[in-house]
């Protein structure tokens, strides 16, 4: 029997939004929102990005979780890994019962038909989507309609013979099921490319041709498998991973559109190259948010708060960084004191293909006089967390 799939909630939302707020909320987020965006006290001012926090598929993803939870008290409900990348919600989670099949000790092959799955607000890779239609579970999919949107673009490229060219994180749940996506077509591909430099790269072998070999030596794990750089970049469509910092994946759009045109020529073009910009409006609007706040108020600091495996906190960083010291922290505890702070060092787009560790800074925090302070956070991290954050650096400059 195919399995039940929920797709859009359980009918429980109104029973859950007590316990969402419970978790939650924030009263003064509200109070700062409500007066222009600012709090104030004593030497500190602080100004929150206009845009900020949970975005509208996590705000669901995490709804349906709690719904499927209420729903299903008789039954083992299991997600497939983070349902976001925050550590604070994901807690929650496993707190009320949840389990995670990526923790220790747990497998899909354990997995039978009365069991529940929820599957992420990133979707899931279509094999995985194939194993649990095989064992016949309940799903209760909150893949986001941006995601959603993302897939049809790349299925739709691997239907008419084009590559999917997808800027993102090659390891990232998100971009691996969307490559995956390409695959439902005979002779679909992919190539993931992480930043400018990967681009340059392909666009190089796109113009020039070079050693296959070398290609696939770089890219081999980024590509489809049996992926052939001399026949598959003759028809390429561009896709992002939703999260990317937008003006780095429009960057490479236009890249590989003049690769293109030098290889092919203006007037083949559309034979060759097709463009869809699939970053989501979300991640969209918080980088704008905090673009606009940058060049609007004179900061000392910038805090962003999000979980280290967060790409759309990583890269609001990114964009801070460049103007203001930018602390990227996961949680409220890593604001130690006002004179230490844990916190993952800003790395420039695309650079880490592996895990940067936190370190602790001191002095971070001017100690006297007049101090203004710029936040925002990922589209992962809930109001509660954001405003225990904004208590901390009360409390660090009240004296
Ligand atoms: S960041 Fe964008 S694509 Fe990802 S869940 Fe939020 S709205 Fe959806």
């Amino acid at each position: 029997m195919p399995p039940l799939i929920f797709r859009k909630g359980l009918d429980l939302k109104e029973a859950v939004a007590g316990q969402l707020a419970a978790d939650y909320h924030s009263a003064i987020v509200d109070r700062v929102k409500a007066e222009d965006f600012t709090f104030r006290s004593g030497r500190l001012t602080i100004h929150l990005a206009r845009e900020f926090g949970f975005c509208y598929g996590v705000d669901r993803a995490v709804d349906y979780a709690y719904q499927a939870r209420q729903r299903f008290q008789q039954r083992q409900v299991f997600l497939t890994g983070e349902i976001i990348h925050n550590p604070h919600v994901n807690d929650k989670l496993r707190a009320a019962g949840i389990r995670f099949l990526s923790d220790p000790g747990e497998s899909v092959d354990r997995l039978g038909s009365d069991d529940v799955v929820i599957l992420p607000a990133f979707g899931v890779s279509v094999q995985d989507m194939q194993r649990f239609d095989a064992i016949g579970c309940t799903l209760v999919d909150t893949t986001c309609g941006s995601v959603l949107n993302v897939w049809k673009n790349v299925r739709r490229y691997a239907e008419d013979g084009f590559t999917s060219i997808i800027h993102g994180k090659v390891h990232h749940e998100e971009t691996q099921a969307t490559a995956s996506q390409t695959l439902k077509y005979p002779g679909g591909s992919y190539l993931v490319v992480l930043d400018k430099a990967e681009a340059a790269a392909v666009c190089d072998y796109i113009r020039h041709g070079g050693r296959r070999e070398a290609f696939l030596e770089r890219f081999g794990a980024a590509s489809s498998p049996g992926f052939d750089p001399d026949v598959h970049l003759e028809r390429i469509g561009l896709a992002n991973q939703t999260t990317m910092l937008m003006s780095e994946s429009l960057e490479i759009g236009e890249m590989f559109r003049v690769a293109m045109v030098d290889r092919w020529g203006e007037d083949a073009l559309a034979d060759h190259f097709r463009a869809f910009d699939t970053i989501c409006s979300a991640t969209q609007e918080r980088q704008d948010a905090v673009v606009a706040m940058l060049k609007e108020q004179c900061l000392d600091l910038m805090v962003v708060v999000g979980g280290y495996n967060s790409s759309n906190t990583c890269n609001l960083a990114n964009i801070c960084a460049e103007r203001v010291p930018t602390y990227h922290v996961a949680e409220p505890d890593c604001l130690v004191s006002e004179r230490a702070i844990r916190h993952r060092p800003v790395t420039p787009p695309g650079s880490p293909r592996k895990a940067v560790a936190e370190i602790t800074t001191a002095g971070w925090l001017p100690i006297d006089g007049p101090v203004t302070v710029g936040l925002t956070a990922g589209a992962s991290t809930p109001n509660n967390i954001i405003g225990e954050v904004i208590e901390r650096l009360e409390r660090m400059t009240r004296k």
